[in-house]
């Protein structure tokens, strides 16, 4: 089959099964790889009533149509399971190499089953796949065991790795890779460990069947000599993401002291300009990439070793500086190195400690929880103790271990309106008081409140951000053609900031596969998976939807208290007026369940069904359903 590896491979960790099955061209023409894959396949294997870390669930890793191939970044990988976290669908992708080599061992997608006897990790060299004893990696950091792994079974092994955390269960771990890429959200390195896997290693030196070589790569080469000039192209390949320090900080969205504020006094000792001179010992690019806007680096902090990492980007830049208020770019780069070698994602794990340090700022914790310790604002040393009780579940980490909301209903009083979460997921690195079409892609997010869904900051500023119409149809465009990418399996970045259209990918999958994709027919299998992980995540947690899209009190009720966004907060009133736009101009329901009318429409009426046999589908809408769902607009780069 043209453009995939041709094989699945499902391995019960129990019985220690492996079974090969050829990979289906239907499923591929209709679900198009990797968060496609992982949306119809978790709908249709786990029972409703599965704990995220018990045997019932599954776990995924798929790369997607254009991974390996001549498309441009063609690097990603997702990796799929009932999420810790959110208790929904959960899907999660990385960058680097592991995607293309695993194609290049010959597959598609590959699902663990149950839960092994012992520490394992997977070891797939070509045809030959085995679950191997791991005992003797079983506790050490993630980056430290890959390392440890390159030497075991040769530098050419791809391999994504779990830290401490994951072991833990701690419900924000993550994967790692490629000594810093991760799949951080949703808790997938969580869903890894409780199957008792600590790392997948893989060697592929197969070929990629392609239907016409020439004109896929003349797309790309094309595409590489007309982004060569680019104007977005060098500031990437300096800073990567950290020259959005000062962007955010100047528009008011920047979380600072655990989102109480939007603009960080301090800022520019953590901007790009910082990391840069202080930080950076080299440029580091996935597959198949020419931004390059990996960092490789190192953080220096006298009295601690040093600690090679890549990073911090933006959002770790944003969690972790900003809103633990750290001021030394050593210091927050060393947080970041901490999170990654135990495991944890940046993003929630900086709002983990943010919170605890809120609730410490305001008495809600003292140093008799803290193991005698503090917690002020912009300690490193402060941060590195609690994250650590957190990861190893120590006396109130446990309580942080299990997200910000959980541990915010544990601490009680006032705390739970310290949170920024959606769905137990907790906010990516952008205040969203000034920004209501963010806010409402954060809180409808089928995941949690991530931006790689939809990310509408630019929006609200090219269409005002006080104005309330016309901004939930953007939204929905933007949810339909970001998590396109983690489809196709390819990087965002050079659709947002190197102007490739999403046509020009279409027609390198066309080339790639000889299929006759259309961006319509792609745009509506995004929408058809938006409202299959809708229909599951309510099957699971119950409805009305519209209870599990409501946004956190701070970002409704708390007016940014100084900077650029003074005074400013988005409100209740126009908060509902955002979900009633949203979910009319979806096709659902007031209360936020998928109607008959659009699942149908979307080829999902078995999930119609499953939502009437709980008395949560949607009552038919008066008029019927919008005959075009979404508002085409591209946001302006960064
Ligand atoms: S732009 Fe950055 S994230 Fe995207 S493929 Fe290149 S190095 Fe990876």
């Amino acid at each position: 089959m043209n453009g995939f590896g041709g094989t699945t491979l499902r391995i019960n960790l129990a019985t220690g099964d492996i079974r090969r099955e050829p990979t289906s061209e239907k499923m591929a023409r209709e679900w198009m790889g990797a968060r496609g894959f992982v949306s119809k396949i978790l709908y249709e294997e786990v029972p409703r009533d599965a704990d995220p870390l018990g045997p019932d669930n599954i776990f995924i890793m798929a790369p997607g149509v254009l991974t390996g191939s001549f498309a441009p970044a063609g690097s990603k990988i997702g990796f799929g399971c009932i999420s810790p976290a959110t208790n929904g669908h959960a899907d999660s992708s990385m960058g680097g190499h592991l995607g293309p080599e695993l194609k290049y061992a010959g597959y598609d997608y590959i699902i663990l089953e149950k839960i092994a006897s012992e520490p394992s990790y997977i070891y797939i060299d070509n045809d030959t796949v085995e679950i191997r004893p791991a005992g003797d990696y079983w506790g050490m950091g993630s980056l430290d065991l890959e390392a440890r792994m390159k030497t075991d079974l040769g530098e050419e092994f791809q391999i994504a790795t779990i830290g401490p955390a994951g072991e833990n269960g701690v419900v924000f771990s993550c994967i790692s890779h490629d000594f810093g890429r991760q799949a951080g959200r949703c808790g997938v390195g969580a869903v890894m460990g409780s199957k008792k896997i600590k790392a997948i290693a893989v060697r592929g030196t197969k070929s990629l069947p392609v239907y016409d070589i020439e004109k896929h790569t003349q797309l790309t080469y094309d595409i590489i000599q007309r982004t060569k000039t680019h104007p977005n192209m060098a500031p990437w390949q300096k800073y990567g993401t950290s020259f959005f320090v000062g962007w955010s900080n100047e528009r008011g969205c920047f979380p600072t002291k655990n989102f109480q504020t939007t603009y960080f006094n301090g800022w520019e000792h953590i901007d790009g300009e910082r990391f840069v001179k202080d930080c950076v010992v080299t440029d580091k690019a996935c597959f198949g990439c020419w931004m390059n806007c990996g960092k490789y680096a190192v953080a220096r902090i006298p009295g601690k070793p040093d600690a090679y990492l890549e990073g911090p980007e933006y959002e770790t830049l944003a969690l972790i500086g900003g809103n633990c208020a750290m001021t030394d770019i050593n210091h927050v780069a060393y947080a970041n190195y901490l999170c990654d070698n135990l495991g944890i994602d940046t993003m929630s794990g900086g709002a983990s400690v943010a919170l605890g340090m809120e609730c410490y700022q305001k008495g809600l914790i003292t140093k008799d929880d803290l193991e005698g310790h503090e917690l002020r604002w912009g300690n490193i040393d402060d941060f590195e103790h609690f994250t650590r009780m957190i990861v190893e579940k120590r006396g109130i980490g446990a309580a942080f271990s299990r997200g910000t909301k959980r541990a915010a209903d544990h601490i009680g009083g006032d705390a739970p309106k310290f949170i920024s979460q959606a769905k137990g997921m907790e906010f990516s690195g952008y205040d969203t008081r000034w920004y209501p079409s963010q806010l409402l892609s954060f809180c409808t997010a089928d995941i949690g409140a991530h931006h790689n869904r939809s990310w509408a900051i630019t929006a609200d500023l090219e269409l005002g951000r006080e104005t309330i119409e016309g901004k939930a149809a953007v939204v929905i465009y933007l949810q339909h053609i970001r998590p396109l990418f983690d489809s196709w399996s390819c990087c965002r970045l050079f659709w947002g900031e190197l102007d490739i259209t999403p046509e020009e990918h279409v027609e390198s999958i066309n080339c790639l596969t000889g299929w006759d994709l259309t961006i319509e027919e792609a745009y509506r299998i995004s929408e058809k998976i938006w409202n299959l992980t809708r229909a599951h995540y309510i099957e699971r947690n119950g409805g009305p939807g519209r209870d599990h899209d409501q946004a956190p009190i701070r970002h409704l009720e708390e007016p940014v208290p100084d900077g650029p966004a003074q005074g400013k907060m988005v409100g209740r009133e126009n908060f509902e007026r955002l979900l009633d736009d949203y979910y009319k101009n979806r096709g659902w329901a007031k209360n936020g369940n998928p109607t008959r009318e659009i699942l149908e429409d979307l080829g999902l009426g078995f999930a119609a069904d499953n939502l009437e046999k709980i008395g949560q589908l949607g009552a038919p809408i008066p008029g019927g359903i919008p005959a075009v769902r979404g508002q085409k607009l591209k946001p302006k780069a960064m």
